[in-house]
Parts: C-alpha cells; sequence; structure tokens
C-alpha cells in the first residue's frame, strides 16, 4: 500500500491531503523507490498555493528525496534494486513510494544517511550553483545573503565562509542571527528591527556588496539593490514575501549599471553532467564536515499542512524532513 500527499485545489495548508495511491511499476527508463525521506523546501508553499502552475491535478508536491531503488525499468543500467539514491525535482516527493526518471537521481555515499540526505540535495544544490556558477565567491567576495538561517541560508553561511568569502546574512530575530553567526555568516542583520540598507553600508565602510542573493522578493525589493557596488550582481532566487511587481530596468542603471539574474536550480542541473557534478561537489563539503546539514524539524509525511504552516509563519530554521 503506498501513500502520498495530494492537491485537488490549490490553496492553502488544508489542501494537502494525505491518501492512499496507486503507484504501478516503473516504465522506461524510470526506477521505483521507497523513500525513507522526503525534504520540504519553500517551493513547495508556490506549487501548493499555485504560484508555480502544475501540469496535472491533482499532483503531488515535493522536489526532494532520498530511499531505496526497488523496482527498475527497462533501459536502466547503472542503478539496481537495494540501491541508495537521493534527488532535487521533479515534483512527486510527498509519497511513501514514487516513480522517478534514473537520470534524475544520485547515488548516495556511504557516509550519508537518507534524512539529511533528503534535506540536503535541493537546498545544498541550489546554494552550490549560486555560489559556484550564478557567482563565483572566493576571497574577498563580500555577499549579502537574505533568510540566512533558513534551509538554504544555513548551508550558504557555511559554504560561502568555505570558500573564503564574506557572507552578511540578514534574519528575522536575534535568535536566528546567533544561529547564522554560529554557521559561519561574518555579521548578521535583524531586518525585523534594523534597516538592512543602512547596516550593510556601515559594515562595509560604505564600499557595499559584490553580489546580493534575495530569496525574499517583494518585501526587500528594490532596497537589496542599494547594498550592491556599482557592476555588482543582483541574484533573485526566491519569493518568500511574494514576487517582485513588474520593474523598469532604468533601475539597474540608476543604481550603478547593475546586472541581474532569476536563476533555476532545474537550469543548472538541466544536463546529467551538470547534474552529477553539482551533487559530487555538494556530497564533498558535506562529506568533509565543511558543510553541516541541520534538520531543525521533522514531521510525519500525513503532517505536511503542519509543516507547511511553521515555514510560512517563519517559525523554523535550518531544514525540514517529512518521513514516510
Ligand atoms: P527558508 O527555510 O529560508 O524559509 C523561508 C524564510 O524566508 C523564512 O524562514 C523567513 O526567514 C524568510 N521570510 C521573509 N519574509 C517572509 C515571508 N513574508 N513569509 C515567509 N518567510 C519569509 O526556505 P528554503 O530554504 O526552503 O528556501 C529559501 C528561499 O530560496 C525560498 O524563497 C525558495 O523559493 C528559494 N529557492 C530558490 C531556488 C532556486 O533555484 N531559484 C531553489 C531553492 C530555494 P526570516 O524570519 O529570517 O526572515
Amino acid at each position: 500500500m503506498a501513500y502520498a500527499i495530494r492537491v485537488h485545489k490549490t490553496g492553502g495548508p488544508e489542501a494537502l491531503q494525505y491518501e492512499e495511491v496507486s503507484v504501478g511499476a516503473p516504465g522506461a527508463g524510470e526506477v521505483k523507490l521507497k523513500q525513507h525521506a522526503i525534504g520540504l523546501n519553500y517551493i513547495d508553499v508556490y506549487l501548493r498555493t499555485g504560484l508555480y502552475p502544475q501540469p496535472t491535478s491533482p499532483f503531488i508536491p515535493g522536489m526532494e528525496g532520498a530511499g531505496e531503488v526497488i523496482a527498475v525499468g527497462s533501459g536502466v543500467t547503472d542503478l539496481k534494486v537495494g540501491d541508495r539514491v537521493s534527488y532535487a525535482g521533479p515534483a512527486g516527493g510527498y509519497a511513501t513510494e514514487r516513480l522517478i526518471a534514473a537520470d534524475r537521481v544520485v547515488k548516495m555515499p556511504d557516509g550519508i544517511d537518507y534524512k539529511t540526505a533528503a534535506a540536503m540535495m535541493l537546498q545544498g544544490m541550489t546554494v552550490r550553483y549560486l555560489v559556484r556558477k550564478t557567482y563565483k565567491v572566493g576571497p574577498g567576495t563580500v555577499c549579502l545573503w537574505h533568510a540566512a538561517a533558513g534551509g538554504v541560508g544555513l548551508i550558504a553561511s557555511q559554504w560561502v565562509k568555505h570558500l573564503g568569502g564574506t557572507l552578511i546574512g540578514t534574519a528575522g530575530g536575534p535568535e536566528k542571527c546567533k544561529l547564522a553567526l554560529a554557521n559561519g555568516a561574518a555579521h548578521c542583520i535583524d531586518y525585523k528591527s534594523e534597516n538592512f540598507v543602512e547596516r550593510v553600508k556601515q559594515i562595509t565602510g560604505g564600499k557595499l556588496c559584490d553580489v546580493v542573493y534575495d530569496s525574499i522578493g517583494k518585501d526587500t525589493f528594490p532596497a537589496s539593490l542599494d547594498c550592491l557596488k556599482p557592476l555588482g550582481l543582483f541574484v533573485t532566487f526566491g519569493n518568500a514575501s511574494g514576487p517582485i511587481e513588474a520593474m523598469n530596468p532604468g533601475i539597474l542603471a540608476a543604481k550603478g549599471s547593475l546586472y541581474m539574474t532569476r536563476p533555476s536550480l532545474a537550469a543548472y542541473t538541466s544536463s546529467r553532467a551538470d547534474l552529477v557534478e553539482t551533487a559530487n561537489d555538494l556530497f564533498d563539503v558535506v562529506s568533509k564536515g565543511a558543510v553541516k546539514i541541520q534538520v531543525n524539524h521533522t514531521y510525519a509525511l500525513k503532517d505536511a499542512a503542519q509543516a507547511h504552516r511553521d515555514l510560512e509563519a517563519r517559525k523554523t530554521t535550518g531544514s525540514i524532513v517529512l518521513l514516510p
């Protein structure tokens, strides 16, 4: 018997319905997984609300998981029953069992457990492309990273430090700031009580940042642009407070010939080679302890709605995992 959380009609957390489902056998190029842990990410909220429309109805949300291969479809040669694998996308993760294209999963290193793998694939590979590809962070790089105590944020705080860069974090409240600082952020601004633009000016002695990583969207735009040096890069990669409204590109000229990009993990891992390179780099920093994955919240799969409520209410820090 397999179970999944399905969304029949997009909306609030109550749209997440725990139901019995029939999974079937894997088709050509697919494997069937028994999932041991499922990662919960902010993108799951966008799927649930309909901000990111899904092609089918009902659909199963969830972009991340880890488990064992229990059946292999035709044409799959590099995976066998019993292999431990993890993935970040496509959707369909909130389930005890699922089918997935074999070329979208990677084998897990022996030293990494299912819960950690499920917590790190999406957030960790995101940080990897953001700090190694979108902008090459290295010694001397100064970046501003919003929501530094969140799932993506805690991984970023550690990874930027590991690369020799300086991360100025923002977080909602003193406790969250303490956590970001303990994880490698050089500074943390409580943007609930402080003006983050003024604080960035103070911290950098007026030099400002090379790059701003902004996953908050509406609430931090356009102020985030004022934290950049001329020719700096604005990376808008999420919408936790709602999407940025239509903007006039002239604002980029007015604020110093800025660059702006709106990247996605899917684009940076669309080829098998890019996926494997990104995952291996993540496994490497985690295996050697440079980045520690913090699963600060676990819920039963059937309680996914409560996990969404807590995430949206800004009650969580680090990564969240659902257990089937
Ligand atoms: P987080 O754990 O970071 O949770 C979101 C955090 O955003 C909250 O904890 C809160 O932190 C902050 N926040 C600020 N304003 C709001 C608001 N109005 N409502 C809710 N939260 C708010 O989530 P994830 O680590 O899963 O994801 C972080 C961001 O990265 C998301 O926006 C996500 O969409 C994006 N993302 C983008 C990817 C891409 O490739 N483009 C891939 C993966 C994630 P605080 O209280 O400290 O402000």
